[in-house]
């Protein structure tokens, strides 16, 4: 079965062709920052007609990354981009531009049934992925199933655990969240109010994680401190998962992974320390598939009618 595969992500959209385990094609767009889904759509519709010459698709799988209804078939909610999207029946987009049916899900749900599919959780049925980039994208996966809940909530929301009740507001108008403390987008204002940063090797820089723990391991106390913090933000973030979700395994991506070798010992260690696991310690692992999980995920997306938790 070969689907056509569109993540849209904040800054731009991957249009792919996927076939099983493979991507047979694929097509990045740019997206300006002010792009509303609209025009998304219109800058898209192009590299789709290129990829359907191919060969034959059956359907479009489409990744959003926001809060989709739980039935997948309409934007819930933006986080301040694409804010028309709740307006725009996609999949009649979808029949009238390409006479494909179209499947609507977040993009972080897609990504964990990707790395299921063909990535770091194969033969795994009890999974959370979190993704540690600007933001933090947290996704769980129970049974074998991705949790929707109700309102298409449930599960999606890891990167939006209040971890800080006295901490900073976050995007998503919450406080102290996991991402307002320890994200792409919070470290500048985490590093920056911190005491003695104007005397750290971090305030000549571009700040980001890479950055940090590269400043870390170079002995500034000041950057060691601030890795120490967003460490422990990240640790308390996977228990907190670990006791809503009773996972087997923790898979974490996104480029904070670049750092992986700082990151993933910790967590390990923070996971078998503090998590209330009287059966065992849950397991800590890299994804495998980066940018490529979410387009192969279209393909179980498809496969699996009975998916879904509700
Ligand atoms: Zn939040």
């Amino acid at each position: 079965m070969r689907i056509l595969a569109v993540d849209l992500g904040g800054t731009h959209a991957t249009c792919a062709m996927v076939e099983d385990r493979s991507i047979v094609a694929c097509e990045t767009v740019n997206l300006p920052d002010s792009a509303s889904l609209r025009t998304a759509l219109k800058a898209i519709e192009e590299p789709l007609r290129k990829l359907r010459q191919i060969g034959t698709a059956e359907a479009i799988g489409f990744g959003f990354c926001g809060l989709v209804d739980s039935n997948g078939a309409r934007i819930a909610s933006t986080n301040g981009k694409f804010t028309d999207g709740p307006e725009i029946d996609l999949s009649r987009w979808a029949m009238e531009e390409f006479g494909l049916h179209l499947r609507l899900e977040n993009d972080a749900r897609l990504a964990l049934l990707g790395e299921r599919h063909a990535g770091a959780a194969q033969d795994e049925t009890d999974v959370v992925l979190f993704t540690l980039g600007t933001g933090i994208g947290g996704v769980a996966m129970m049974d074998g199933r991705l949790l929707h809940g109700k309102h298409g909530q449930a599960g999606v929301l890891g990167g939006h655990v209040p971890i800080n009740f006295r901490g900073r507001r976050c995007t998503c108008g919450g406080i102290g969240c996991a991402e307002s403390e320890a994200s792409g987008w919070a470290l500048p204002i985490v590093a920056q109010s911190w005491p003695g940063f104007s005397t750290s090797s971090l305030a000549a820089k571009k700040l980001d994680f890479e950055t940090l723990f590269h400043c870390a391991n170079s002995g500034d106390t000041v950057a060691c401190a601030i890795a120490d913090h967003c460490l422990h933000a990240l640790g308390a973030t996977a228990v907190a998962a670990i006791h809503a979700f009773d996972p087997d395994l923790l898979i974490f991506g996104g480029g904070v992974m670049k750092s992986a070798d700082a990151v993933l010992p910790f967590l390990q260690d923070y996971v078998r320390e503090n998590a209330w696991t009287p059966w065992g310690t849950v397991r800590v692992r890299a994804a495998q598939l980066g940018n490529q999980a979410a387009l192969l995920g279209v393909v179980p997306l498809f496969e699996q009618e009975s998916l879904f938790v509700r």
